[in-house]
């Protein structure tokens, strides 16, 4: 029986995570949270974990990298949001066991150091992420990407409760309206992201260093059903693509139980009853994050981490009332152009 660490089970992907775990039967060894300990002391109490920290009391984070690094699991889930999961994420990489990697910021910020520490290591990053782990099952092997056979990879989006809007119509959403997501229930942070699109812009970053691909080879596709997870296309023509329902449990499920599929708590997909899917060019001028986060790829790990750093500011600005949904592209904008003057 497999053995599993998550660190952040409190948030969304956390809870999922111990939802997937109990219905494989596998055993957790140890659970990690930062504010809701209510909760933790709930899950504690099921999963009879060995160990348990939070990570918000004195000595924590401390504490958060030590059992990233030395719970002994077999299976390490990254689940913190945000930067605060950088430190762990990198520990779990020398572990030379799998991470089942949710956090999208070490990527972001520090991809080539956290893959560089995992290929040292012997490590394997199986991404949780649903188009991180849609193109991870479409390719056969990674040396599909660096022998050339892969033209591009396709991300898909589900474009976010404002799609179709006018930017006139954009300046005074508030951040209850941001927060309703169509089809995706999640964490307020990765909410917002979704809503400006640079969710997408993150999660571009990230598939470049999870399969080692320039910017230029990754596209964007709005689909609003978020029916198809992402694509990956090749040099023959040929396309491939993952679908399910959006059901985050089945790539949580996937990266616990890869190379092997196992039934899951997911329904199956009725194609006939959806009847079609759709497909639109994301609308840049609308949403600007999504091209300052190319522009950030291109530039390098330092011009990313600007713009997550910018964003994280930005959107917690945004929440607490003090800044527009308009302002947060503004605010990444003008940090990205000082740092280049
Ligand atoms: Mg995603």
């Amino acid at each position: 029986m497999k053995t599993l660490t998550i660190l952040g089970s409190t948030g969304s992907i956390g809870r999922q995570t111990l939802e997937v775990a109990k219905h494989l039967g596998l055993k957790v060894i140890a659970l990690t949270a930062h504010g809701n300990i209510e909760l933790l002391e709930k899950q504690k109490d099921e999963f009879k974990p060995e160990a348990v920290v939070i990570s918000s009391e004195p000595g924590g984070e401390a504490k958060l990298t030590d059992i990233a690094k030395n719970s002994g699991a077999d299976i390490i889930v990254t689940a913190i949001s945000g930067m605060a999961g950088l430190a762990p994420t990198l520990a779990a990489a020398e572990t030379g066991k799998r991470i089942a990697l949710a956090n999208k910021e070490p990527l972001v910020c520090a991809g080539e150091q956290v893959m560089q520490a995992a290929k040292k290591h012997g490590t394997e990053i199986i991404p949780v992420d649903s188009e991180h782990s849609a193109i991870f099952q479409c390719l056969k092997n990674k040396s599909e990407v660096s022998d050339s056979q892969v033209s591009k990879l396709i991300l898909t989006a589900s474009g976010g409760p404002f799609r179709g809007k006018s930017r006139n119509e954009l300046e005074n959403i508030t951040p209850k309206q941001a927060l309703a997501h169509p089809n995706w229930n999640m964490g307020k942070k990765i909410s917002i992201d979704s809503a400006t699109l640079m969710n997408k812009g993150l999660e571009l970053i990230e598939a470049m260093h999870l399969f080692g691909v320039s910017p230029d080879k990754i596209e964007v596709v709005i689909h609003p059903e978020s029916i198809i997870h992402s694509m990956v296309e090749y040099t023959d023509g040929s396309t491939l693509a993952q679908l399910s329902i959006p059901d985050m449990r089945m790539p949580i499920q996937y990266a616990l139980t890869y190379p092997e599929r196992k039934p899951s708590l997911t329904a199956p997909l009725s194609l006939a009853k959806l009847g079609k899917l759709t497909f639109e060019e994301p609308d840049l001028d609308t949403f600007p994050c999504l091209r300052l986060a190319y522009q950030a790829a291109k530039l390098g790990q330092s011009a990313c981490n600007i713009l997550n750093k910018t964003n994280e500011e930005a959107v917690e600005l945004f929440l607490s009332g003090k800044i527009g949904f308009l302002d947060i592209p503004k605010m990444i904008e003008n940090a990205l152009d000082s740092d280049a003057s």
